[in-house]
């Protein structure tokens, strides 16, 4: 059995533009029939960090919130904070941050709304079935609410993941902070004391009162301290450190990595009745992802724009366009690769075969098998 993935190649004509191919491309999907009219639907998209400029544009997404709109649906745009510190680590930095990157309501038809709220803790707990990590994952509450769930992705390397696509956007982009620091890591915030200036602005955040401050050695002043045994693993802490005190310890085994991961793109699914919409914008394709603060030269030539209801086939499609698309140079390739060989596995050689899609498979989120249907 194979899943349909519909794909535009990116020739238009003055007949046919952008707008309306994009029309075409999501006309061919049937998701329209699932509205009955008023749905408030998440479009789940990453508005660029500061200094990114490969994200998928604001004109770009207008088609796609013209057809939700037309349609009948109520779409906003929204993403969750970030564990990291840059400008999407909380709700007002973060919305500003789309609104100067363009993502105007008024031109674009849907509000940007922050899905896990002010500093990234509203949250809904949603069961997993099926994963090996979790039975529960913790997931922005304004996404696991939403009547109806559309992913806009940026299909491109990942520094972690190898490749960010709808997986990676709905299962690691759709947690609260809390989720996210489950995802990445198992032992709380790593500890940098040189770093610490015992102010006590964390051990104020944690309400799970795992961080103290106590005196350090040889005569430092008072430095943080944190009780493993307390720590719920909710991130609000990276939040309140200005000095870089408290760090993720980002370096884990991927092939879980991208399990739980998976595994959280499960919860956001598994329990929606109707059918979700995902689209890949196989374009800008760079080495590393939209958080990093810069875009840098892209692996390849753009490839086109894929739609399908069905996540797991629209990122294989999406892998296997990039990997038989013409290297491009000067890039972060190594050098002598050629139209067919696997760019995303020769970028980071550690990453497992699959990218964690077969066990995306596993779990039930859809089949690696799919037909392309070009416009
Ligand atoms: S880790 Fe950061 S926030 Fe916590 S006491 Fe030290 S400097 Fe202050
Ligand atoms: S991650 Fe949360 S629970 Fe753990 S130390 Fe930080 S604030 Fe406290």
């Amino acid at each position: 059995m194979t899943s349909p993935v519909y794909f535009w190649n990116l020739r238009a004509s003055i007949k046919a533009p952008y707008a309306e191919r994009i029309r075409r491309l999501l006309d061919r999907t049937h998701f329209a029939e699932s509205i009955d009219g008023g749905e408030l639907t998440a479009v789940k998209i990453h508005f660029g960090e500061r200094g990114v400029t490969s994200h998928v544009q604001p004109l770009m997404l207008k088609p796609i919130l013209d057809f939700l709109n037309k349609a009948g649906a109520r779409p906003f745009l929204t993403d969750a904070s970030t564990l990291y510190v840059g400008q999407r680590g909380e709700a007002v930095s973060h919305a500003m941050q789309a609104a100067m990157h363009g993502f105007d309501p008024l031109l674009l038809g849907a509000p940007v709304i922050i899905a896990d709220g002010l500093k990234g803790a509203s949250q809904q707990v949603l069961p997993v079935a099926g994963g090996k990590h979790y039975t529960e994952a913790f997931i922005a509450a304004d996404i696991a609410s939403a009547d109806l769930f559309v992913s806009v992705n940026h299909a491109k390397g990942h520094e972690l993941a190898g490749f960010g696509g709808a997986l990676k956007n709905i299962g690691m982009g759709s947690a609260s902070k809390q989720g996210k620091m489950q995802q990445h890591v198992t032992t709380g915030p790593m500890l940098m004391l040189d770093n610490c200036k015992g102010c006590g602005a964390c051990a104020g955040m944690c309400a799970s009162q795992a961080l103290a401050l106590a005196d350090g050695l040889e005569g430092k002043g008072q430095k943080i301290q944190l009780d493993t045994s307390r720590c719920i693993g909710c991130g609000a802490c990276f939040l309140a450190c200005k000095h870089e005190g408290l760090v993720i310890n980002w370096k884990t085994d991927v092939a879980a990595f991208l399990e739980r991961m998976m595994e959280y793109a499960a919860a956001v699914l598994q329990p929606r009745a109707k059918p979700c919409l995902h689209i890949n914008f196989v374009t800008n394709i760079t080495p590393d992802c939209d958080c990093m603060g810069f875009s840098d030269a892209c692996i390849c030539p753009d490839v086109g724009i894929l739609a399908s209801l069905d996540p797991v086939a629209i990122d294989q499609a999406s892998i296997d366009l990039i990997n038989q698309a013409e290297p491009l140079w000067p890039s972060h390739l190594p050098k002598g690769l050629k139209a067919g060989d696997d760019k995303l596995r020769a970028l980071r050689p550690h990453l497992p075969e699959h990218l964690g899609l077969d066990y995306a498979e596993a779990l039930g989120l859809g089949t690696r098998r799919y037909e392309l249907i070009a416009l």
